[in-house]
């Protein structure tokens, strides 16, 4: 059973009943109206400070849900556009590669990132492959 998430809020659904016909890319989120719903393969569970980053299939930012800018001093606007791993200085680059090549999660990443304000910070990273035929990916970052 496939599940989604929204990069926004992080509300899990796994019933998706009253929006069949709809592709996933066009179903908003019933709880804060976000524009889409992020498939996964598997359960997850994000934790309250973890905050999502959803790129496009040459990693650039499409969008940044809540708590992203605590974590990293970013707006949306600040993002959108840019490579998320140049954009947010990651530590380590080769998961994004693993999930883009193989399509498959690459969960408990310990990366660091650089803030807006040039302070290094120690986060868990989690990186999820799209499944629709867009691609891309679910970067979620919570801090530790
Ligand atoms: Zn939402």
């Amino acid at each position: 059973m496939p599940f989604y998430i929204c990069p926004n809020c992080k509300q899990r659904s796994v019933d998706l009943d009253g929006y069949e016909g709809f592709s996933t890319q066009s179903v908003q989120c019933r709880s804060c109206a976000f524009g889409f719903l992020f498939q996964l393969l598997e359960d997850y569970y994000p934790a309250p400070q973890t905050g999502f980053v959803v790129c496009d299939r040459e990693t650039r930012v499409l969008a940044a849900g809540r708590g992203v800018f605590e974590l990293t001093g970013y707006r949306d606007a600040d993002l959108i556009g840019r490579k998320v791993a140049d954009a947010l200085a990651l530590s380590d680059t080769s998961p994004i590669e693993v999930v883009r090549e193989w399509g498959v999660r690459k969960m408990g990443q310990e990366l660091e990132i650089r803030t807006r304000a040039g302070l290094e910070k120690l986060v868990t990273a989690d990186f999820f492959p799209a499944y629709d035929e867009d691609g891309g990916l679910l970067l979620a970052l919570t801090p530790r």
